[in-house]
């Protein structure tokens, strides 16, 4: 159906048959590559030549366009709906999503027409009356219907994750990898996360700074600062359960909710976190510094505003600074 030719040919049929398959198969293999996952080159090498048997055995042997299609559309069916099954297993963006219905909706409709092939009465029509026939008609609105579908379907999920790439560069500190303020204030306010934070009572929450910050720019120079800063950042992020969230709140400092955490078991993970800083060694740049880090540490009481209890961990902190830094402090 892809060219016109005046005589027909058993091969002009496979090879267009072979493209339509190739085609199915690579927007497979391109709906699978979003999540890591391909399948074996081989096992669509193999399913290609089964088709192009299958078609060669409809067209020459028995001469029939429409188990000749009939066959073509079966392998893209399988192909297509091996590839939705097994990456429907792993959604986790809205565009898989999206991008799931879609190939949903293509297996289906082939599907349907195979059913519908194997079901109707209709009379074997000449392989040169099948483009012309309701059967032809049908197929070629069909899959033109399908890549619409695909086409928007593939439109909607790359403008998703573009928003998505945005939204995360936003809200994402460069250096630490964790939440920034603006960050924080999102995943706080989200709709989408009720359970997060404030119904799981009680939270704790940890202020943390490095001490002397400055004195370490100025000795080791800002680029080492900036490598401290980040080793900071991914200490705090061991300690971060998938619950937890952990935030730079700006320069040295840095915010830590534990969900569920209560005042004990938050100060727990304060003093963890403070030792592990203590103990990191700084080689080659600095094998003798040892820095250290001040908490605050409290818990967001029930209906509490969560400002307010931020500020009491704020004011926590400085306690800890006031007393000589390198500890944590923690109140309700
Ligand atoms: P304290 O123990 O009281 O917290 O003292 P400090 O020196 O840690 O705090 P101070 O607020 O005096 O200095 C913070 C320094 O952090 C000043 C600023 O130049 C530096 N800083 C802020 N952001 C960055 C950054 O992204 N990278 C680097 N390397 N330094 C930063
Ligand atoms: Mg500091
Ligand atoms: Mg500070």
């Amino acid at each position: 159906m892809l060219v016109q030719a005046s005589e027909f040919s058993p091969y002009k049929q496979a090879v267009e048959d072979a493209f339509i398959l190739c085609g199915v198969m690579l927007a497979c293999r391109a709906l699978q590559s979003r999540r890591c996952r391909q399948t074996s080159l081989y096992v669509d090498i193999a399913v290609l030549l089964a088709s192009t048997a299958m078609v060669i055995v409809s067209v020459v042997l028995f001469a029939s366009a429409k188990l000749e299609s009939f066959f073509v559309q079966a392998f893209c069916a399988l192909v297509i709906w091996r590839a939705t099954l097994s990456f429907s297993r792993r959604i986790a963006t809205a565009s898989d999503k999206v991008l799931t219905v879609a190939f949903l909706f293509i297996a289906l409709v082939l599907t349907g027409q195979c059913i519908l092939y194997i079901a109707a009465p209709t009379p074997d029509l000449a392989l040169g009356e099948w483009r012309l026939s309701v059967w032809g008609t049908l197929i070629q609105y069909t899959g033109l219907l399908g890549s619409i579908v695909l086409t928007f379907a593939v439109f909607i999920a790359t403008s998703y994750d573009a928003i998505e790439k945005y939204r995360h560069q936003a809200h994402t500190d460069a250096l630490t990898g964790l939440l920034n303020r603006q960050g924080l204030d999102s995943r706080l306010d989200s709709v989408f996360r009720p359970a997060f934070p404030e119904a799981a009572t009680p939270t704790g929450v940890i202020m943390a700074d490095i001490d002397n910050f400055k004195r370490i720019n100025d000795i080791f120079g800002h680029a080492f600062g900036d490598m401290v800063l980040a080793r900071f950042g991914s200490l705090l992020r061991q300690e971060a359960d998938p619950q937890a969230c952990a935030a730079r709140m700006g320069g040295e400092e840095f915010l830590l909710l534990l969900p569920g955490a209560d005042l004990e078991s938050a100060t727990a993970v304060a003093e963890e976190i403070r030792a592990s800083f203590v103990s990191l060694r700084w080689a080659p740049h600095a094998p003798d510094a040892r820095f250290t880090a001040s908490m605050g540490v409290t818990v967001v009481e029930a209906d509490e505003p969560f400002a307010s209890a931020l500020k009491r961990a704020d004011d926590l902190l400085y306690a800890a600074k006031r007393r000589g830094r390198n500890c944590t402090v923690w109140n309700v």
